[in-house]
């Protein structure tokens, strides 16, 4: 199902034009209008789902393959020396766009740091004790 009011829906079904490097029945890949590197892109599926909660199983499987079959063609014709799959859920998580993406980020030898943490700590009894939680609420 499509979504009246959103602009990814509308991208992806080719209401609103984009830069477009890969087409078929279910996704669209687009270069991104805010590019964090040279050919950062989204793969955004043509059916509205919110976020990775909502995909079903069948449409989810084939997201992996096409990041890495687009990262592969970023390499060969850019020349970066990596890419990274970046996806966000939820606004705490950096969402700004509530339509499931999937971002495929070019890194470049030398280029700036992109998705990146602060290394943290835990003890061995606070990572059980998370652990347990998380396990329970499967
Ligand atoms: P999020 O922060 O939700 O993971 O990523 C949303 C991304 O969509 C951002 O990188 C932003 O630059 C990109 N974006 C937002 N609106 C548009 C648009 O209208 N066209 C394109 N091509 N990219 C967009
Ligand atoms: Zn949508």
């Amino acid at each position: 199902m499509r979504k009246a009011d959103c602009i990814f829906c509308k991208i992806a079904n080719g209401e609103i034009p984009s830069s477009t490097i890969y087409e078929d029945d279910e996704f669209r890949v687009i270069l991104d209008l805010g590019p964090a590197s040279r050919g950062h892109a989204l793969i955004l599926p043509k059916e509205h789902f919110k976020d990775v909660c909502e995909l079903d199983e069948a449409t989810a499987a084939r997201i992996l393959p096409l990041g890495a079959k687009i990262g592969t063609a970023m390499k060969k014709s850019l020349g970066c020396a990596g890419f990274n799959l970046v996806q966000n859920n939820g606004e705490a998580a950096g969402q700004t766009v509530f339509h499931f993406h999937m971002h495929v980020i070019p890194r470049y030898e030398g280029g700036p740091s992109i998705a990146s943490w602060k290394t943290g700590s835990a003890t061995p009894e606070e990572l059980q004790e998370t652990a347990e939680k998380i396990q329970n609420a499967l």
